[in-house]
């Protein structure tokens, strides 16, 4: 038996495509969707998502804009930009591209986004408002994983999911929106104990440690689904996930590949959340 290939890529085209249209209504009624970008340093690997999320956002016709600080603005400098965006009209989301540079206060930093215009939904009321089931914004990663077990038809009423990563922007809110689609959730981090035993039980399990291929097959159950949020690049430049794709594939009954899985929709879900944004202003 190996499993079918759940196509991340193939499906945030056509959220993205979704997303286009509806941005064109708004656009005829004067509005166009703004989402604020703000980069600070050097890294490679957030130089890269950004440019890919600003070049998404073209595509689909909303408007962009990337502020690229240097690594050593301070930190109330970076708030005071986020405090003119907060104001800004023709910017509907912001993001602040993490990690941020060590001499700051990231949860200070989110806390200081206006809460609705938070599209990464990491602001504290929006994570209270996902966890009391009326979210504002669903955080982009696990929101696109919700949106590929939909489009898969896998139910998650009654169902057994596991969470291997418990972090505040992926296993966390991950664990509360199958929760409120009516699973059983266990949310598993680096303590527990006999992971092999809680990961066995779940019909949708879902990966994100950052430990590439430590999820292998053995840990599977027959016939689950398994999606693999992990984004690891290998010595030889290779990307590869936190399951180990080649033994879970022949146990599996969906995957997500890596890349081409989880990644692409995480994109996909920000042009959303920009976009709903931006219809909640002119409501
Ligand atoms: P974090 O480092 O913030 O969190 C990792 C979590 O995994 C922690 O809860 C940690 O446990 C847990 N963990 C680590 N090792 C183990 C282990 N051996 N057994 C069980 N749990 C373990 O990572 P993120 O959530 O930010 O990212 C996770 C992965 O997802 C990364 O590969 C990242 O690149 C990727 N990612 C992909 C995105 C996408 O768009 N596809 C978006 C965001 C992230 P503890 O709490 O005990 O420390």
């Amino acid at each position: 038996m190996s499993a079918s290939i759940i196509d991340g890529k193939a499906l945030s085209e056509a959220v993205k495509s979704e997303v286009s249209t509806r941005v064109q209504a708004l656009k005829a009624r004067g509005i166009t969707p703004g989402l604020a970008v703000v980069l600070v340093g050097e890294d490679p690997a957030s130089q890269v998502y950004v440019r890919n999320k600003a070049a998404a956002c073209e595509k689909a016709g909303l408007n962009s804009r990337v502020i690229r600080l240097d690594g050593d603005i301070t930190e109330d400098a970076l708030l005071d930009i986020v405090r003119e965006l907060n104001t800004d009209n023709e910017i509907h989301g912001i993001l602040v591209q993490l990690p941020l540079p060590r001499h700051m206060n990231s949860a200070r930093v989110i806390e200081t986004i206006a809460a609705e215009k938070d599209v990464d939904g990491f602001h504290i009321s929006n994570a209270g408002l996902l966890m009391t089931g009326q979210p504002l914004f669903r955080p982009c990663t696990p929101y696109g994983v919700m949106k590929m077990l939909e489009s898969e038809n896998v139910s998650l009423w009654g169902a057994e999911a596991v969470v291997v990563g418990a972090s505040n922007i992926v296993g966390k809110p991950m664990a509360m929106l199958m929760l409120a689609a009516g699973a059983t959730v266990t949310l598993c981090n680096s303590k527990t104990r006999d992971l092999a035993a809680q990961t066995r039980r779940a019909d949708v399990l879902v990966v994100a440690t950052g430990k590439p291929g430590m999820v292998t097959g053995d840990m599977i159950k027959p016939g689950a689904t398994v999606i693999d949020v992990g984004i690891n690049r290998t010595e030889q430049g290779k990307l590869v996930g936190d399951v180990d794709f080649e033994s879970a594939v022949k146990v599996a009954g969906r995957i997500t590949p890596v890349p081409g899985g989880v990644g692409p929709m995480t994109i996909a879900m920000l042009l959303v959340n920009t976009l709903e944004a931006a219809e909640r202003s002119a409501a």
